[in-house]
């Protein structure tokens, strides 16, 4: 059965990919973006290429009366939601803490946490057979960051990582008996734009050789284990989180 899935900053990187893979699993999407429409518009296409409805909502996870907006547009447009990936999320440039202003750390936690938070109140809202809907499945984006802490890099970004870990394991205790599972995965270091948002592009061949297998994973790769914790194929498990990280 075709189910519809929203995934958070789905105009590229992670997102995408998963836009991408959930259309082949068969799967109808609803595409989030911030600031990239042309992007966001692009994925939209493939999607479609797949034989999928991709629809597409712009919105500031970060803000309430957006996520808000961008969930009345959802179920007018798409109907009802089966499943939700909170994949949005930004970090900022490398820097240790004491180099840091609080502005930086308001924005990594509005976008990570917030945001999460926010899309997942409000698809519990449809999902939960406590509010009459049908179940479903919610994905959390952590990182291998929220247990190293990236010390020197972002541990603004680590902290706000391992926040989405609690959040993980507690929500999906809470609508467990609900009908919906909730999990995390946590991918290690990825080959997406998001390393030049924190100055690393020129670092991350170097950081490749400090990887077991000796490479970034692909976005593809995250998608497969996304999907897959979207899937009756996991069942039996919520409040986990599934690493991705070539060993590291
Ligand atoms: P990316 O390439 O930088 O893409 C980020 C996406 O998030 C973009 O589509 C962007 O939309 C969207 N976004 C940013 N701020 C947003 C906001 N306020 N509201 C809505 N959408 C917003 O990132 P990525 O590397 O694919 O990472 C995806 C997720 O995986 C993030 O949560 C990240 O922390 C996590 N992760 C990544 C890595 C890695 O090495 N890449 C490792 C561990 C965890 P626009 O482009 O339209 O603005």
């Amino acid at each position: 059965m075709r189910k519809i899935i929203l995934i958070t900053g789905a105009s590229r990187g992670i997102g995408a990919a998963t836009a991408l893979r959930c259309a082949q699993a068969g799967h109808d999407v609803v595409l989030n973006y911030h600031r990239e429409a042309a992007a966001a518009e692009r994925v939209a296409q493939q999607v479609r290429a797949l034989g999928a409805q991709a629809h597409l909502l712009q919105a500031d996870v970060a803000d309430p009366a957006q996520v808000l907006a961008l969930f009345q547009r959802l179920d007018q447009q798409a109907g009802p939601l089966w499943g939700l990936v909170n994949n949005a999320g930004v970090v900022a440039p490398k820097a240790r803490l004491d180099e840091m202003e609080p502005e930086r750390w308001q924005r990594v936690f509005a976008v990570n946490v917030m945001g999460s938070l926010l899309c997942a109140r409000e698809a519990v809202k449809r999902m939960s057979r406590a509010h009459g809907g049908a179940g479903g499945a919610i994905v959390n984006l952590s990182s291998r960051a929220a247990l190293l802490g990236s010390p020197g890099l972002y541990v603004d970004y680590a902290a706000s990582k391992a926040a989405i870990e609690a959040f993980t394991v507690g929500l999906a205790r809470e609508v467990a008996a609900e009908g919906v599972r909730v999990n995390g995965v946590r991918p290690g270091i990825i080959a997406t734009d998001i390393h030049a948002d924190s100055g690393m592009s020129e670092e991350l061949a170097a950081a490749a050789a400090g990887i077991p297998m000796q490479r970034l994973g692909r976005s593809e790769e995250v998608a497969e284990a996304i999907v897959w914790l979207l899937s009756e194929a996991a069942s039996y498990t919520t409040g986990t989180m599934l690493d991705v990280t070539g060993g590291r």
